[in-house]
């Protein structure tokens, strides 16, 4: 097995008094998927926000490529190589969709590479390119979901975590955009796959996370998990 990219070592979260995450560690193998799969409220995306850097962990700690990441700013920590793709495909809805775009480029090395990763987002999604000019407010939700994970790329991220980035969206749209991940995942990116669907997310990834009341309680190779001990982990059973 590789060196993993990103390890979670007992991450503590909480707002205000709620304890949303007790007790969290993961590990991502570099150029590898690995799925964080839990019900509504387990601590998903606490977690995901503890290693972005949109939330500070009241204990643990977060090493990105061995380096300790804990309590960083988040722009710092896309800076260094490591993207979130937070919940609800969040856009400047006024501002055109080539503009949503080119603001990932905000890392110095990244704005570098601007034109170069314009056209890699364009190629994974065509779309988006014949709907360069127009507001983002203006597209459908798989549309929208396409320009936050384009505009994430364009940072040019070497892990990737994304949040339940199928919800709310048709099966046919959620099968292209995994099979976009998969594209990105084979050229080199390590990525996490945050999701409810048990038997979406383990056949997408090589290790699975199972969260629950905000601990992690059980983790595995997917292929060694049958879907029906992730479920009972799931569901606490
Ligand atoms: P979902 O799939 O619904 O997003 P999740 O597994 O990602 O769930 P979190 O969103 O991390 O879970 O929430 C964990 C717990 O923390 C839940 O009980 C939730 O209600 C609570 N929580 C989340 N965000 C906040 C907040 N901003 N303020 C207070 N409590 C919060």
């Amino acid at each position: 097995m590789s060196e993993p990219i990103l390890k979670v070592e007992h991450i503590q979260a909480k707002y205000g008094d709620f304890l949303a995450v007790s007790d969290a560690s993961m590990e991502v193998p570099a150029q590898q998927v690995v799925s964080l799969i839990g019900a509504n409220g387990a601590g998903k995306s606490t977690m995901m926000d503890c290693v972005a850097g949109v939330h500070t962990p009241t204990s643990g700690k977060v090493f990105f490529k061995g380096e300790d990441i804990t309590g960083l700013p988040a722009h710092e920590i896309v800076t260094r190589g490591l993207c979130l793709v937070p919940q609800g495909s969040r856009c400047f809805v006024r501002m055109s969709v080539e503009d949503n775009l080119i603001m990932g480029s905000f890392p110095k090395a990244a704005r570098a590479h601007m034109k170069d990763s314009l056209d890699r987002v364009y190629e994974l999604f065509p779309v988006l390119k014949e709907k360069r000019n127009d507001a983002s407010g203006s597209l459908s939700g798989g549309q929208r979901q396409m320009v936050a994970i384009g505009r994430a790329l364009m940072t040019r991220p070497e892990l990737i975590l994304f949040d339940e980035i199928s919800l709310g969206l048709a099966p046919t749209i959620i099968k292209d955009i995994y099979a976009r991940i998969k594209q990105i995942n084979q050229e080199g990116m390590s990525v996490v796959l945050v999701e409810q669907d048990v038997k979406r997310s383990r056949k997408a990834s090589e290790s699975c996370f199972v969260m629950l009341k905000g601990r992690v309680v059980l983790s595995g190779p997917s292929q060694e998990l049958s879907e029906e001990a992730i479920k009972n982990a799931y569901f606490g059973i």
